[in-house]
Parts: C-alpha cells; sequence; structure tokens
C-alpha cells in the first residue's frame, strides 16, 4: 500500500494575530507548487493556536494546505467555561485536530480516557485527529519505551471500530525529542512505528494497518527530515519549532 505523506505544523502557543496571518501567506505562496509536483501524494496542514484560526482559515482556503487545531473539547455544546467544541472547529474548515500531545499530557495532565473522549468526539464530527503518542527519556531508558506506548494506544483508542480507526493518524513524538533538538535516529523512529503498525494489525487487522499514517514528531528540521520520512513505516511528520518559518516547513515538506 502506498500511503501519501502528511506534514502537519504545530505552531503551539506561538505568534501573534498578524505574525499567524503572515505565516499561512507564505505557507500559501510557496507549498503549492511543491505539492502539486507531487501529485496528492503529499498533505501539508497548519495548527495554529485556536484564536489565529479563522484568520489562517481565511487565508489558507482555497489553497492545497490544510488546517486544524491542537485541541478540542468531546462535549457538543454547554457550560464547559474556555473549551472549544468539534462543531466549532468544522465550522472554521479544520480538518485535523491534534489530540494528546504530550505537552498536555503531561504539563496539563490530560490522562488517556480524557484523549479518548475527545478521539471518539471529532471522529463523529468529521475530523481527522492525530494521537500523539510517546515516552519521556526516563521511560526508556529504563526500557519501557512500548509498555508506555501501548498503554497510551489501549487508553486513547478504547473502543475504536476498525472502520473509525481507519481514519486515524497517529503521530510517534518521543518526549525527549520535543523542543530539544534531539531528534529520535531514523532507526530508533522507525523500530516504534513499525511496532505501531504490528499492534495495529493485531487489533485490527494487515489492510488497516498498512494504511494508517504514522507521523514521527521530535526536532524534525531540515536537516533530518529526509532520512527520517525515508523510513519505510514513516508516512509524514508532526513539526513543531521548524514550522514557525515558511522556509524550514517547506523544505521539510519538500523532503517528503
Ligand atoms: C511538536 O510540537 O509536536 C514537536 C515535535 O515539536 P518540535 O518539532 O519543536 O520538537
Amino acid at each position: 500500500m502506498s500511503r501519501s505523506k502528511l506534514v502537519v505544523g504545530n505552531w503551539k502557543m506561538n505568534l501573534n494575530l498578524a505574525g499567524a496571518r503572515q505565516l499561512a501567506q507564505a505557507i500559501a505562496g510557496g507549498l503549492p507548487s511543491l505539492l502539486s509536483a507531487r501529485n496528492g501524494k503529499v498533505e501539508a496542514a497548519a495548527c495554529p493556536a485556536f484564536v489565529h484560526l479563522p484568520a489562517v482559515a481565511e487565508v489558507l482556503r482555497g489553497s492545497p494546505v490544510s488546517w486544524g487545531a491542537q485541541n478540542v473539547y468531546h462535549q457538543p455544546d454547554g457550560a464547559f467555561t474556555g473549551e472549544i467544541s468539534t462543531a466549532m472547529l468544522t465550522d472554521l474548515g479544520c480538518r485535523y485536530v491534534i489530540l494528546g500531545h504530550s505537552e498536555r499530557r503531561l504539563v496539563l495532565g490530560e490522562p488517556d480516557s480524557e484523549i479518548n473522549r475527545k478521539l471518539l468526539a471529532s471522529l463523529a464530527a468529521g475530523l481527522i485527529p492525530i494521537v500523539c503518542i510517546g515516552e519521556t527519556l526516563e521511560q526508556r531508558e529504563s526500557g519501557q519505551t512500548w509498555a508506555v506506548i501501548e498503554s497510551q494506544l489501549v487508553g486513547s483508542l478504547a473502543g475504536l471500530t476498525a472502520e473509525l480507526a481507519g481514519r486515524l493518524v497517529l503521530a510517534y513524538e518521543p518526549v525527549w525529542a520535543i523542543g530539544t533538538g534531539k531528534n529520535a535516529t531514523p532507526g530508533q523512529a522507525q523500530e516504534v512505528h513499525a511496532d505501531l503498525r504490528k499492534w495495529l494489525t493485531s487489533r485490527y487487522n494487515h489492510s488497516l494497518a498498512d494504511s494508517v499514517r504514522i507521523l514521527y514528531g521530535g526536532s524534525v528540521k531540515p536537516e533530518n527530515a529526509g532520512e527520517l520520512l525515508a523510513q519505510v513505516d514513516i508516512d509524514g511528520a508532526l513539526v513543531g519549532g521548524a514550522s514557525l518559518k515558511a522556509e524550514s516547513f517547506s523544505a521539510i515538506v519538500a523532503a517528503c
């Protein structure tokens, strides 16, 4: 199966409104020719802060670059002060939503059960969830990498039917590689990606496992993107720091 590649920019809590608009304009200016040269085999998306989504959507609408959010709440509406629903995201034309990013898990204390509720709500709303999983340095060094990831998968994907799982994107993001400048080696990343595909095969089936896109995230830069993206089970990248500059984001897309 030839899976299309996907490069997602996670702008996190960065930029002001003018900066977000400018970055979107630069991406919308530079990426279309690059994407069309790849005949639909490569997709790119930007995930700005919630408050910048309308401006970014306005710029990217009509371009081949998609957009999405960095989080969502599972309830459809109601008295949930400060939260954002799936319908609010689809209203803005969001295609993707990042769920379970390690910063949400570790800084904001989001458990797998909450990620699972968000995942089911996002799929029901027609959003494409990008579910992040990954181990800390301590967990890796004590040989717990796969145990941690498997438990995140079991918790986050609880109750997910094969039909819904087919619309999922996974992102392996070793916590020790996020924002540190220290990426996983292509071999380390490929090993986990292959295990993720094996897990999907045993949980669902081979053809589903073969079709799910699995992104790598953690200090992806133009200099290391080519080698990471050349790994057989790495289907793209979730990019933080390097997505804040149109040139480096485009160079990573070009490496696909
Ligand atoms: C991320 O934000 O998910 C990420 C991987 O960040 P960075 O590329 O800066 O390591």
